[in-house]
């Protein structure tokens, strides 16, 4: 028994990790069962990261180790290995692009220790620093592979993913899939992220040329596997060429450490809404994108103290992804007239208050007035702008 990783077979272009393994599966040899499927989610900030930024690994039990290692080098020669060096430019899309450079390597007896899986979702990992496997093909890929079978599960859920089945539709972007059908699937208390609720658009559909139809997330494999074989059952879902039911770290927040908390020193709300924190220990940013994160930021005021988590990005700041306000600072307020109930208005520089109706003086110039946050509790993105790898604040009360 074994385990097989693979990755970076994809580029903004077209392929997909997922489809590539998909197919080395279907052709494996008749004597070679499979087991366990992972989809996993790395370091979204890495360098070379690929478009889903996911690398794949599956279990292979054979008797006949030898004749399957024949038969992956040949798959890799034909199949895998012709996709290196693939790369296309965009113009919306602002990261450097990095060419294809598929990796596969398979670990038969001692698998990888996890520290190297949280290096590769939380840091920048270089080639050098993979450890050995039994046998292993290609390039930069390898990196995510070897993540991927050196992946401890603390955190899993499932997905199922389905492909299209035509290779002429892939460049049609439209994907047909039953919308009755999904939002049954939404209101199910099992499957996540299907839909936003908000918009009523589906989010379990890649944009762009890429060999998936759909992806199915949820928190048990028979519910993955269900809800996907519902919505392909359906007409109005167009056919597919497979469906698989992967483990992933999706929802996992395995990307990052313990919360954090600090005091708020500076505010700067640039443009779009983008709120830069400045605090006593760190600098942390809340993106136009981040929804209710961002209504927070732009509330806050010096002296807050917060507490929050985020990726630690290659800048040195952090992207939040969770915020709360744990301790406001009072607002300084004229006091109130007890009489009139009207608030004092000031007679002039450093002198005192008084009531605008009855016109009563107060030598109390200012009040510690309680700020009340648009948000008590802990604040996320939107569904449609969290990463894979965050999990819903919601599981941590009731999951
Ligand atoms: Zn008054």
């Amino acid at each position: 028994m074994g385990w097989l990783g693979l990755d970076d077979t994809d580029h903004l272009g077209g392929g997909c990790t997922t489809k590539t393994l998909d197919e080395l599966i279907s052709n494996l040899p008749k004597n070679v069962s499979v087991g366990e499927l992972r989809l996993v989610r790395l370091w979204p900030f890495a360098k070379q990261r690929t478009r889903g930024n996911a690398a794949v690994a599956v279990q292979l039990s054979t008797e006949k180790e030898n004749d399957l290692m024949i038969h992956l080098d040949d798959w890799w020669n034909r199949k895998i290995k012709p996709l290196a060096g693939k790369v296309t430019d965009s113009d919306d899309y602002h990261r450097e692009q990095f060419a294809t450079d598929p990796g596969m390597v398979w670990f038969s007896n001692k698998i990888p220790e996890d520290a190297f899986y949280y290096d590769a979702v939380r840091r920048e990992v270089k080639l050098s620093d993979i450890p050995d496997a039994d046998k292993s093909w290609g390039g930069h890929g390898r990196i995510g592979a070897t993540a991927a079978v050196a992946w401890s599960k603390s955190n899993i859920t499932f997905e199922a993913i389905a492909w299209r089945s035509q290779d002429g539709e892939y460049q049609e972007n439209v994907r047909r899939i039953d919308s009755k059908r999904l939002q049954e699937i939404d209101a199910m208390k099992d499957t996540f992220m299907s839909r936003d609720s908000r918009t009523g658009n589906s989010l379990i559909a890649p944009r762009g040329p890429c060999p998936v139809l759909f992806g199915v997330r949820a928190t048990t494999f028979k519910s993955a596997e269900k809800s996907a074989q519902y919505l392909i059952d359906s007409e109005e879902t167009e056919a597919i060429s497979g469906m698989r039911v992967f483990v992933t770290n999706q929802a996992s927040d395995d990307h990052l450490g313990e919360n954090m908390k600090d005091k708020v020193n500076e505010i700067e709300i640039l443009s779009r809404g983008t709120v830069i924190l400045t605090c006593t220990n760190h600098k942390i940013v809340a993106f136009a994108e981040s929804g209710k994160i961002k209504l927070l930021s732009q509330w806050l005021k010096k002296g807050d103290e917060v507490e929050f988590n985020g990726l630690h990005s290659p800048d040195e700041t952090i992207h939040l992804e969770r915020l709360r306000i744990i301790n406001p600072v009072p607002e300084k307020t004229r006091p109130m007239c007890e009489k009139c109930n009207v608030r004092m208005k000031s007679m002039g520089t450093n002198q005192a208050v008084r009531c605008p109706k009855c016109r009563i003086k107060s030598d109390i110039l200012w009040i510690d007035e309680p700020r009340k946050p648009p948000f008590e509790n802990w604040v996320q993105a939107p569904l449609d702008s969290r990463r894979h790898l965050t999990r819903p604040i919601e599981w941590n009360v009731s999951q």
